[in-house]
């Protein structure tokens, strides 16, 4: 089924994702910026539909996204596994450089939020010499706290309000910046709000990204381990492990509603 925006939609467990390429992705970017709409971007992993099994509101948040990336390629290789492949994953690790590359030929205001102290800031360092001319229009680490509470937290609406950005990235880790986008959109109604994860870190040089081979192989969530394993044990071993097993549920579900069903018994 296509989404709103006209782009394929395949669900898959709890949610569903989008059949956008990169070019594509930061085309829509340039013309929900154009139209003023408050828009949210989220981009689903493994991860993602693990945790929305359980936590409704992270469903929810998730179904009322306006674009649905691929951040992951176990994901795609399901998605292709289910029949309904898609033509190209688009990580927020790499939709987060890309749209900087964009923003500044095309002159978008962009606001960093989220990771740890200094981290957004040094990412915007690296961004801004790398795309001269880039508007990072402000930058900020809140205190950590929960997402309603972060969603009601005056400081951090005030500093986002004040920058006017075109396009807020949140980077506070799932499910976290997705609920917190979809709580303030009609707040701040910023253009465009994305959820990017870990892309801050990778950007500035804090976290590691995997080499290319890796990422191609489906390996990308070993090297994230390897870094920082006491952290992501249990994320990846232990809860999307289980991702292997409701793929072929669903699968095994999916054949079985498309088979024929038999002819009326003769009287
Ligand atoms: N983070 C944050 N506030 C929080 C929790 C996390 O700013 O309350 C940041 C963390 O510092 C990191 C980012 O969120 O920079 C993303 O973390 P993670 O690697 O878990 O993201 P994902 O794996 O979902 O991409």
């Amino acid at each position: 089924m296509p989404s709103e925006l006209g782009f394929p939609r395949h669900p898959i467990m709890n949610a569903a994702v989008d059949d956008v390429t990169m070019a594509e992705a930061l085309d829509l970017i340039d013309r929900f910026v154009a139209e003023r709409t408050p828009r949210v971007i989220v981009t689903v992993n493994v991860d993602h539909l693990m945790l929305m099994r359980r936590d409704l509101a992270f469903r929810e948040a998730y179904a009322r996204a306006d674009l649905i990336t691929c951040d992951s390629t176990p994901l795609k290789w399901a998605l292709a596994f289910l029949g309904t492949p898609i033509r190209e994953r688009v990580p927020g690790a790499d939709l987060f450089p890309a749209v900087a590359e964009r923003a500044a030929r095309v002159g978008h205001r962009l606001f960093y939020l989220g990771a740890a102290p200094g981290v957004a800031e040094r990412a915007a360092e690296t961004l801004r010499r790398r795309h001269p001319g880039l508007q990072v229009v402000g930058t900020y680490s809140p205190p950590v706290m929960a997402w309603e509470e972060l969603g009601r937290d005056e400081e951090t609406l005030r500093r986002v309000e004040e920058a006017r950005p075109d396009i807020l990235f949140a980077a506070f880790g799932a499910p976290k910046q997705e609920l917190w986008l979809d709580a303030v959109r009609d707040r701040l109604r910023v253009p465009v709000g994305i959820g990017v994860g870990g892309a801050f870190d990778f950007a500035a040089g804090e976290t590691k990204r995997a080499p290319r081979w890796m990422q191609r192989a489906g390996l990308e969530w070993s090297f994230r381990l390897a870094q920082e394993p006491g952290r992501l044990w249990r994320r990846y071993l232990c809860v999307d492990s289980r991702f292997i097993y409701h793929v072929l549920i669903e699968k095994c579900r999916g054949r079985k509603a498309a088979a024929p069903s038999p002819p009326p018994a003769e009287r």
